[in-house]
């Protein structure tokens, strides 16, 4: 038995957390393979490691040199070694890092400082072998992970002696310099590495039980999910279900590796498993519920559209010119809506707007105020009369007004648009119409 465990950044923020995280590692000798995220927050209003790197960058860009959020970071690491009583240089990695940052022209770097300085302390802190992720999680030179190369190498790591600690959240280059994946991409790493060392379960250890049925900030006490399969967890997390990254369920598909979410502060409760597939098992008809803010809305009308052939390749090309992706495209006989993830910068958004009347002609074409999108997911919905009318029912009930549907083909969920300031009222609501 082999299991790969991922700690997340609340697991490695303080001395009390790395001694639940050394319990729970050493009560099972299949724990042979640990991959560390950053240090967290320890309280309320901390700062994460990985911020603060990221501001320490900012100050380089701006002063020439790091200045005071370095000093914060040297604080919490060097406070972590002096408090385990390692025998760990931590000043020598510090000084190293500092001067890495200063000489950095991109931000990865600095930002991935903080697993790699985490994972050398719990490596420690373990009496484990600590394999920088540098030399075995690979890019190409067009910045794409490189997979299978990635796989070899990690494969080679499957019957090393003793345990191995390996940092999260990035890699390497063919140029030498390292890259990141995006925010949370140590659950990433966790997954490569489980797939690599071919693991009978890759153990995410977090700071809640497992998945709720919706995040447990916005609803009080949501019902726990026992089983999820891969594809309710990509759709709930790309919809803001923050528990796991999406792109984590790549790496385990091929060998149909379990992912099983798991609290640190409450190793005796069996969490979540997402499963490839959860026939067997006894679940709601609706296993999540997610969403997120800050998306716009293209609105384009044009008499006759739905006649003119050409019409939405046209509008396509001009966002992909742009490289910006979609993320629902409701339409009318005379009207389409594209809804896009918040891009940011908004003279961007009119230069789209403008090359969209350039292209199309239409009567009008307008940015429509930003809209919250909420993903109602669940296997169980499939040929089920009823599920919609609940949603919206429910919505109508609690006077929220509905600006987009969109569901699925594979009927496994159905995504409406509301008005951001709605957003956390929808989801109370839609709750409370199935639990
Ligand atoms: P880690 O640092 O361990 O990677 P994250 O902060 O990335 O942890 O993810 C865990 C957090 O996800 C929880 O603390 C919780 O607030 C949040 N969360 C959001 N949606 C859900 C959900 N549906 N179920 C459980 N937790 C959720
Ligand atoms: N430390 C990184 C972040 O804060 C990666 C991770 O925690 O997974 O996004
Ligand atoms: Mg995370």
């Amino acid at each position: 038995m082999v299991k790969v465990c991922k700690f997340g950044g609340t697991s490695m923020a303080s001395v009390a957390s790395i001694t639940q995280v050394k319990d729970i590692i050493l009560s099972d000798p299949a724990r042979k393979f640990v991959v560390v995220s950053a240090p967290g927050k320890r309280f309320g209003d901390d700062i994460k490691v990985t911020d603060l790197l990221l501001e320490a960058y900012r100050e380089k860009c701006e002063f020439g040199s790091c200045g005071n959020a370095f000093e914060l970071i040297r604080d919490r690491f060097v406070g972590l070694c002096r408090d385990f009583d390692l025998d760990l240089d931590i000043d020598r990695y510090l000084d190293e890092t500092e001067a890495g940052i200063n000489n950095s022209t991109s931000s990865d770097f600095a930002a991935s400082r903080g697993e790699y300085l985490s994972a050398l302390v719990v490596a420690e802190v373990l009496g484990y072998r600590f394999v920088d992720a540098a030399e075995i999680v690979k890019f190409k030179v067009d910045g794409t992970f490189d997979a299978e190369y990635t796989n070899d190498l990690v494969a080679a790591l499957k019957n090393a002696e003793g345990g191995i600690v390996i940092p999260g959240f990035y890699g390497r280059m063919p140029d030498g310099t390292i890259k990141t994946f995006s925010r949370g991409g140590s659950d990433v790493t966790g997954a490569i590495v489980a797939r690599g060392v071919s693991a009978d379960v890759y153990e995410n250890w977090t700071d809640v039980n497992g998945f709720m049925v919706t995040d447990p900030r916005i609803v009080k006490n949501p019902r726990h999910i026992a089983a999820l399969s891969y594809e309710e967890l990509r759709e709930l997390s790309y919809m803001g279900a923050s528990v796991l990254h999406p792109d984590s369920i790549f790496p385990v598909k091929y060998n149909k590796i379990p992912i099983n979410i798991r609290n640190t502060f409450e190793p005796e409760n069996p969490g979540t498993l997402i499963l490839a597939s959860t026939d067997g098992y006894d679940l709601p008809l609706i296993t999540g519920i997610a969403g997120r803010k800050g998306n716009v809305t293209i609105l384009i009308k044009k008499s006759m559209m739905n006649g003119e052939v050409g019409f939405t390749r046209k509008v396509l090309s001009v966002l992909e010119r742009h490289g910006i992706s979609v993320e629902h495209i409701p339409t009318g006989i005379d009207t389409m809506s594209i809804v896009l993830s918040d891009v940011g910068d908004a003279s961007l958004l009119e230069k789209i707007v403008e090359e969209i009347r350039g292209a199309v002609n239409p009567d009008t074409v307008e940015v429509v105020g930003k809209i919250a999108l909420i993903a109602v997911v669940g296997h169980g919905m499939a040929n089920r009369l009823g599920t919609a009318a609940t949603i919206f029912n429910a919505l109508y009930q609690a006077s929220v007004n509905v600006r987009m549907i969109d569901q699925g083909s594979s009927e496994l969920n159905i995504i409406v648009g509301v008005e951001e300031s709605d957003y956390a009222k929808a989801i109370d609501a839609i709750y409370h119409a199935f639990f």
